[in-house]
């Protein structure tokens, strides 16, 4: 796999981006339900099951673990799949009220990458958003955006290899880690999505 300077990029992003202060949450466990609501839909939808969740009283791990399995498919139903997010949502909130917060996410980061990827549902994008979000722990979120930029740049790999590669450039910076990731988000957002790579600043500033 080629290298190519990643804390270069990130100041480009920066520059051309300017801070994007991620995660949007008012706790962590709502960083948990929003990692687990995000799967393959907008994040639009998402701020608006956690906001009627809240409404609820149902963004806290005991009182979502207890609530009625179909009322919170009604409140997750704009976030599509809700009958399996539902699912998710009331398992991992059943996890967190029998391992408290606190100590899970204390624990030795192998251990907790671990203990997040036997969740049903957690895959390896959304365990390091909720260990990198909520746990406020340097691991480096890669998803289908940050792989084809880093292919544009010359950059192929895997998930664990794309991973590895930013985690050994960088220092181990959280909130580097979470601004790099939101800011690769938003950058795919503004010119990936748009197809605008003939403007493409990072391509031009990068080659
Ligand atoms: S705008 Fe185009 S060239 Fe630039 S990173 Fe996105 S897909 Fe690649």
């Amino acid at each position: 796999m080629k290298s190519r300077n990643l804390a270069d990029i990130y100041d480009k992003l920066l520059q051309e981006l300017g801070p994007q202060e991620w995660w949007p949450a008012d706790t962590p466990f709502e960083v948990v339900i929003g990692a687990i609501l995000t799967q393959q839909t907008r994040w639009t939808n998402v701020e608006k099951a956690i906001s009627d969740l809240k409404g609820h009283g149902l963004a806290d791990p005991q009182n979502l673990a207890n609530a009625n399995p179909e009322k919170i498919e009604e409140l997750v139903q704009c976030c599509g799949f809700y009958h399996q997010k539902a699912f998710r949502l009331r398992n991992i909130a059943q996890f967190f009220v029998d391992n408290p917060m606190d100590i899970v996410f204390a624990l030795p980061m192998g251990e907790l990458r671990e203990l997040m990827l036997s969740l049903q549902g957690v895959g390896y994008e959304t365990a390091d958003s909720i260990i990198l979000y909520a746990a406020d722990r340097p691991k480096f979120v890669i998803d289908a955006y940050t792989t084809r930029m880093m292919k544009c740049i010359g950059i192929e790999g895997n998930y664990m290899q794309l991973q590895q590669l930013f985690e050994e450039q960088l220092p181990a910076d959280v909130k580097m880690f979470k601004e790099y990731h939101a800011l690769i988000v938003e950058y795919a957002k503004k010119y990936c999505g748009k197809k605008r790579c003939d403007a493409c600043p990072l391509i031009q500033g990068v080659n």
